[in-house]
C-alpha cells in the first residue's frame, strides 16, 4: 500500500512554474531535521479556470524532483474530484481527494440506516474516547440522524474510490475524503460516525478533511475562536485514533486541513495538537504561491511590475464575476479596494507591501486584505494573458522563486512543523 508520510504539505501554483521553489522549502525543513513530504495539488475547478491538464502538475513535480535531487517521497493530488471529473486524473495522480460534500444530507434509505445502527451499537450511549476529557452521550435517535445525513455521501465516496482502484489498482494511491466545502462544521461525534461509515464502505482512507469551526477565507488569516478550534482539532485527532483501533482504519490516518492558505493564527494550535497525540497532519496551502508570484513580479520591477499592475486592473474590472464562485470563502469590502489608477502609481515595494501577508514584516500596516483576496481569485486574468504572462514570469524567476520559497518555509512549514 502506498503510504502517506506523517507530515505532509499540500502545495501548488496556478501555472505549474513553482514546483522547484516549493520543493526547496521542504529541503530547508529537512535541513532542520524534519521531513515534510510535498504533495502537489490542483483541483479540477482550477484546471478548468486555467485551461490546464492534470498531467502538467505531474510533469512539473517530476522535473523539480529531478532538478533538486529529492530522494524522499512526493505525491500529486487530484484535489476535489468526483465521479464526473476523476478520469483524466487517474494516470498522473497518486493521491485522490474525493469530494462528497455536495452529497451531505441527501436522503438515505431507512433500511440502510437501520442496518448501520444494528451493526454499530457501540456508537450508542456513553462514548468514551481516549484523549477527550468528557464522554459524549448519544442516543439511537441522534446517531440515526447523523448516519442518515452522511450515508449517501460516504456511499458516493466508496463508488469513486472503487472506480479509481479498478483503473489504477488497489494500493497504488493515497485516498482522502473531503467534506470541507459545506456550510456547517462536523462535530467530533459526527466525525466518528463518518469514519464508521467509511470503514463499512472499505475505503482505505489515509486523510480526511472535515469542515472545522470558523471561517477559512482564501488567502487571509483564520476568522473565528482559536481556542474553540484548538479544542475541536484535538478532539478530532482523538476520534481518528479511536477509529483506527475500533474500525481497523489505516494506522497513519490523519487530518487534512484545507487551509485556503495562510491560517497563521491556528498553526501553533495545529502543531501542539498533533504533537500531543503523536499524530501526523496534512495541510493544504497551495493558493499562497500564486500571490508570491505576483509579489516577485512586482519586486522585479519593469515588465514584471507592469504585469502585476495589469493583473490588478483586470481583476478590479471583473471583480464581481471573479468573486462570485468563491462567495462562501471571501469577504471583500469593494468600497475599500484602491482604484487601478492609484495602484498604477505604486512602486514595486508598495505593491509587494500591500499584498504580502506577513504579520512579522515591519511594513505589515501597508497590508491590504481586500487587495489580497481580490488578487487571490484574479489568476484567471493572468491565465487570459497566456504566453505573455508566462514569459515575463520566467524573466522574473529570481525574485519570484525567492519569495515562493521564503513564504512557504518561513510562514508555513516553520510554524506548522518546526517551531
Ligand atoms: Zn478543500
Amino acid at each position: 500500500m502506498l503510504q502517506l508520510s506523517k507530515y505532509s504539505i499540500g502545495v501548488g501554483d496556478r501555472f505549474a512554474h513553482q514546483a522547484a521553489p516549493q520543493l526547496r522549502a521542504c529541503m530547508l525543513a529537512q535541513d532542520q531535521g524534519i521531513d515534510v513530504i510535498p504533495v502537489w495539488n490542483k483541483s479540477n475547478r482550477e484546471h478548468m479556470f486555467i485551461g490546464s491538464d492534470p498531467c502538467s502538475v505531474r510533469a512539473a513535480a517530476d522535473a523539480a524532483i529531478k532538478q533538486l535531487g529529492w530522494s524522499k517521497p512526493y505525491h500529486v493530488d487530484a484535489d476535489h474530484i468526483n465521479l464526473d471529473t476523476v478520469d483524466r486524473f487517474v494516470v498522473p495522480s497518486d493521491f485522490f481527494t474525493i469530494d462528497v460534500a455536495h452529497f451531505i444530507g441527501q436522503p438515505a434509505d431507512t433500511a440502510d440506516v437501520e442496518a448501520f445502527l444494528t451493526r454499530h451499537g457501540e456508537l450508542i450511549g456513553k462514548l468514551d474516547i481516549a484523549g477527550i476529557p468528557e464522554a459524549f452521550h448519544t442516543t439511537r435517535d441522534s446517531i440515526s440522524r447523523i448516519a442518515a445525513k452522511y450515508f449517501i455521501a460516504v456511499r458516493e465516496a466508496g463508488k469513486i474510490y472503487h472506480h479509481i482502484a479498478s483503473r489504477r489498482g488497489e494500493g497504488t494511491f493515497i485516498t482522502e475524503v473531503s467534506m470541507d466545502e459545506t456550510d456547517a462544521p462536523q462535530s467530533p461525534p459526527e466525525l466518528l460516525v463518518i469514519l464508521a461509515l467509511i470503514a463499512d464502505e472499505k475505503i482505505p482512507i489515509q486523510t480526511i478533511a472535515p469542515k472545522f469551526t470558523g471561517r477559512f477565507n482564501k488567502g487571509v488569516d483564520y476568522v473565528g475562536d482559536v481556542a474553540r478550534f484548538a479544542e475541536e482539532f484535538e478532539s478530532d485527532i482523538a476520534v481518528l485514533a479511536h477509529a483506527i483501533k475500533r474500525y481497523g482504519l489505516s494506522a497513519n490516518l490523519k487530518l487534512s486541513v484545507h487551509s485556503g492558505s495562510d491560517k497563521f493564527s491556528i498553526y501553533s494550535a495545529i502543531r501542539r495538537a498533533y504533537r500531543k497525540f503523536d499524530a501526523g497532519v496534512h495541510v493544504k496551502t497551495a493558493g499562497t504561491s500564486w500571490l508570491e508570484e505576483l509579489i516577485g513580479l512586482a519586486e522585479a520591477g519593469g515588465d514584471g511590475l507592469s504585469l502585476a499592475k495589469e493583473v490588478y486592473t483586470e481583476s478590479y474590472a471583473h471583480r464581481e464575476e471573479l468573486c462570485q464562485p468563491y462567495a462562501a470563502v471571501i469577504d471583500i469590502d469593494y468600497a475599500k479596494l484602491p482604484p487601478p489608477s492609484q495602484v498604477a502609481r505604486w512602486s514595486g515595494e508598495q505593491y509587494a507591501d500591500a499584498l504580502r501577508h506577513d504579520p512579522a514584516c515591519p511594513h505589515f500596516d501597508e497590508f491590504d486584505k481586500n487587495v489580497r483576496q481580490l488578487l487571490h481569485v484574479g489568476f484567471k486574468m493572468a491565465a487570459k494573458m497566456g504566453d505573455r504572462y508566462l514569459r515575463i514570469l520566467e524573466q522574473s524567476e529570481e525574485s519570484v522563486s525567492r519569495n515562493v520559497t521564503h513564504n512557504l518555509f518561513a510562514r508555513h512549514l516553520k510554524p506548522l512543523f518546526i517551531d
